[in-house]
């Protein structure tokens, strides 16, 4: 998943669990990664409309993928991918794209535009699956569901920045959850406390380049427009019990903006959010106020609470 991945886990024998849980993140890697041309989404990516069967893990993390994308009004979408890959996110190799090659790769996207049948599913010509927003999300969820079967109650996980949790500490206090600060990304600007939870968090100051014209274009694509997001979001953490979702939903509201995000996260329980602005605002969710810890005494006194 071109990340760094650390599992923490504690109690008796917790190395079998551990290698288990990596087993399936590799197998995982396996069926999603864009670039492998033999995984479930290289060969999606290259069906050409013939409808192809994959995995049930594939099967599953697309069909989700769906809903999110209709419950957040197209923000979160998985067949952005023509348009990741030629603003150069997948390579490196990036480019500021005209508004005419733009306009005529958002007509290879939209995620009703996939079906989904049991295992077989079937994309149409020229659309191209990526499952960057919630692969990770996904993995650290199912690890978790691993390693509590494997009767481990007490664990962590660090998926390139997304945080799986399993139960509590092996004190029985809650973990705590750096969030970067991400206008300043070599500092922390909280911990967050939780139990049993995934801490998503998407930004705009991990992944991106900077233009010819001095402007910053991050990996985050509003699908509406076919352009990097620039709506003066700088990061938005979800917390929740699905990591799968808590991923989907981080990116899902960095496209959206402050308002609309501020907007879902009200209407839909079972979330809570930590979103942070360029000029440098913080807007909290009541449920996690209490436990969550500012490096300064500043920020909470400003922080925006929601209910
Ligand atoms: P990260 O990869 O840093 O954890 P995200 O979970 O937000 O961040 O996923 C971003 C990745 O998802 C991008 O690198 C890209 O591959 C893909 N992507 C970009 N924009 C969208 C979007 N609007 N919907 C779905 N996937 C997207
Ligand atoms: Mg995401």
């Amino acid at each position: 998943m071109d990340t760094y991945m650390k599992l923490t886990a504690y109690g008796d024998n917790p190395e079998a669990a551990l290698d288990m849980a990596e087993e399936k993140i590799t197998e995982l890697e396996e069926l999603f990664s864009v670039t492998l041309s033999t995984s479930d989404i290289g060969r999606l990516n290259s069906s050409m409309g013939v409808p192809t069967e994959v995995d049930d893990q594939t099967s599953a993390l697309i069909s989700r993928s769906k809903i999110l994308s209709e419950k957040t009004d197209g923000a979160v979408d998985i067949t952005v991918y023509p348009l990741v890959r030629e603003w150069g996110f997948t390579t490196g190799n990036y480019s500021v794209l005209s508004s005419e090659r733009t306009e005529e790769l958002l007509k290879f996207t939209g995620s009703s535009y996939i079906s989904v049948s049991e295992n077989t599913v079937t994309i149409p010509e020229n659309f191209q699956l990526d499952l960057g927003s919630a692969a990770k999300g996904y993995a650290g969820e199912k690890a978790a569901e691993i390693l509590k079967e494997a009767g481990i109650s007490s664990a962590i996980m660090n998926l390139g920045g997304n945080i799986q949790t399993v139960g509590e500490k092996p004190d029985g206090s809650p973990w705590k959850v750096a969030v970067t600060d991400p206008l300043s990304p070599s500092e922390v600007i909280c911990t967050i406390s939780v139990r049993d939870k995934a801490v998503v968090t998407s930004g705009n100051y991990q992944r991106f380049f900077m233009g010819e014209d001095g402007r910053k274009y991050c990996h985050i694509i509003d699908p509406k427009t076919g352009r990097p997001v620039d709506n003066g979001l700088a990061s938005v953490t979800v917390i929740g019990s699905s990591g799968t979702d808590c991923d989907l939903l981080s990116t899902a509201l960095f496209v959206m903006g402050e308002e609309s995000a501020v907007e879902f996260i009200k209407e839909n329980s079972g979330f809570d959010m930590l979103l942070i602005t360029e000029d440098g605002r913080v807007i909290i969710t009541g449920n996690i106020f209490n436990d969550t810890e500012f490096t300064e005494k500043e920020i909470k006194n400003n922080a925006e609470v929601i209910v």
